[in-house]
């Protein structure tokens, strides 16, 4: 498929049917790789989003309040399955609104994809309560119900992947979801609605309203019948979502951004250190919340580390994200590619040392160079703020407590990473360090198992595992008065 025989025009998708948008508006969705237009895609207002809170609202009332859990589980193998039969459909989708590489859909996200419905279609019969022997005179126990109708606003990193995050555990649990996905990335939300459907959710359960974040994004946070909102973001949409949520009180949870920090000891495997910061900082272009932005290299090592990196950077292959040998991809949007721009220029503006890359790789295309920073200076913003793009900072530090404090230095504590064949060391950094997650010898995978999230400017609250089905369902006491 290229550009010129993809889809054309997109229709919201709201109790189980494509509808025209109330709004009567539709929005260019574009190929990063060729600053095309892919498609028209309604876009949903608040009058939209309202309908779609009240089709969920009702499914959930409906047949798939009363549904067997082992079925809701079911449900979930065969959308699996169907996502299965149109992967490549899928990843084409993906690659054409993102500009993600088909071989990294192929290798890491579908395969996320598919494992997460997998995982979470085994919980959805084993959500259990407690008896709990309170008093003599009762039976005492509780229950996990449903939290009911919730809001899934989903980022353009990874769509596809980090969209199922969440949908398959609220669907696990049995709620029903209005999906907004952002707006540069809406494909393979809409596709994923329809495939529910194919596998047999009932209408309602499973909305898709594209849209622009400040309108159908505001209204879902907004709407007084939404009763979660499960928002991966910025730091700045994800006050703002806790604002708007204060109205009705809604639970939320909130996946924001990061500026990890990969530490890099003179006793490590330097080769194998090197390799992971690079895909640590290269890997999706950069836009990743847990991308090791900040490579701390001990003074030893130092040059080395960074000429090691550099080379690395210089070896990305950088191209069309529909080649299969194309390592790297354009930024997700021309507004991405400037802002990315902009930050090696504050960098450079700062004293920092380009060592390699600093601009735009393509007249065509929002592609920008893999780029390394050195002398790098804690304090300084290219060091501070997260750039989201495949811009590495080479930082020194000249012991374990200085990599502590430079590591710890940021407003984010989302995840860590430490290469050193010291024992003792590796431990107390994975004791000292603010993340949600800490790598030791190894950066960046993430497994559906395993909880997921940060604290500070990264968000609260975890997902994945079984910390996911907390934040989907609300508990309840049963209290049996039996008497003495
Ligand atoms: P964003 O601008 O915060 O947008 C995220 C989503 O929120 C989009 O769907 C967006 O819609 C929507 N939105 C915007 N304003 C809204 C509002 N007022 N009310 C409700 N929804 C609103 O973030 P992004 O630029 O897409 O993603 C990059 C950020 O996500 C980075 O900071 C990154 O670190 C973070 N991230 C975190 C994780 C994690 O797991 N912790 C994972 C991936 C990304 P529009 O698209 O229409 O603006
Ligand atoms: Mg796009």
């Amino acid at each position: 498929m290229n550009d010129m025989t993809a889809l054309s025009m997109q229709d919201l998708l709201i109790d189980g049917r494509r509808v025209k948008p109330l709004s009567g508006r539709y929005f260019n969705t574009v190929n990063p790789a060729t600053e095309q237009v892919i498609a028209q895609v309604a876009e949903a207002g608040v009058e939209d989003v309202d309908v779609a809170v009240r089709s969920a609202r009702k499914a959930l009332d409906g047949e798939w309040g009363h549904m067997k859990a082992s079925d809701r589980g079911r449900l979930l193998l065969k959308l699996a399955d169907l996502i299965k039969r149109d992967e490549e459909e899928l990843v084409m989708l993906e690659s054409l609104d993102s500009g993600k590489p088909v071989s990294a859909i192929r290798r890491q996200d579908l395969p996320a994809v598919i494992d997460t419905l997998v995982y979470y279609a085994g919980m959805a019969d084993k959500i259990n309560g407690q008896v709990i022997p309170a008093r003599a005179d009762a039976l005492t126990y509780t229950v996990r119900e449903p939290v009911g109708v919730v809001g899934v606003i989903i980022p353009w990193n990874f769509p596809l992947m980090i969209g199922m995050w969440k949908m398959a555990p609220a669907l696990a649990c049995g709620c029903t979801l209005v999906v907004k996905p952002a707006e540069i990335t809406p494909l393979t939300a809409l596709k994923i609605g329809e495939l529910a459907l194919e596998a047999g959710f009932p209408a309602g359960v499973v909305n898709v309203v594209p849209g622009f974040g400040k309108v159908a994004g505001q209204a879902l946070v907004d709407h007084p019948d939404v009763d979660k909102v499960t928002f991966t973001g910025s730091p700045t949409v994800g006050r703002q979502i806790l604002q708007g949520a204060a109205g009705n009180l809604k639970r939320v949870t909130l996946e924001l951004g990061g500026k990890s920090a990969n530490i890099i000891f003179p006793d490590a495997d330097i080769d194998a250190a090197v390799k992971a910061a690079g895909s640590g900082i290269f890997f999706n272009t950069g836009q990743v919340c847990s991308a090791g932005s900040r490579i701390l290299a001990h003074a030893d090592i130092y040059d080395e580390v960074v000429e090691r990196l550099a080379a690395r950077a210089k070896s990305m292959r950088i191209g069309d994200p529909l080649e299969t040998s194309t390592s790297m991809g354009p930024l997700v949007s021309e507004v991405q590619m400037n802002r990315v721009l902009s930050y090696i220029d504050i960098g450079r503006g700062e004293g920092a040392r380009v060592v390699t890359g600093g601009a735009r790789a393509t007249d065509k295309g929002y592609y920008v160079q893999p780029t390394v920073f050195a002398g790098v200076e804690h304090e300084m913003r290219v060091s501070q703020e997260e750039i989201f793009g495949p811009v590495a900072t080479v930082i020194k530090f000249k012991d374990d407590d200085d990599a502590l404090r430079i590591a710890n230095g940021t407003v984010y504590s989302l995840a860590a990473g430490v290469w050193s064949a010291d024992i003792a060391r590796v431990h107390r950094f994975a004791r000292q360090l603010k993340a949600g997650t800490v790598w030791i010898n190894t950066y960046g995978p993430t497994d559906i198992r395993l909880p997921w999230g940060g604290a500070r400017d990264s968000g609260f609250g975890r997902e994945h595992g079984d910390m996911a089905i907390e934040n989907f369902t609300e508990p309840k006491v049963v209290w049996i008065n039996t008497g003495r």
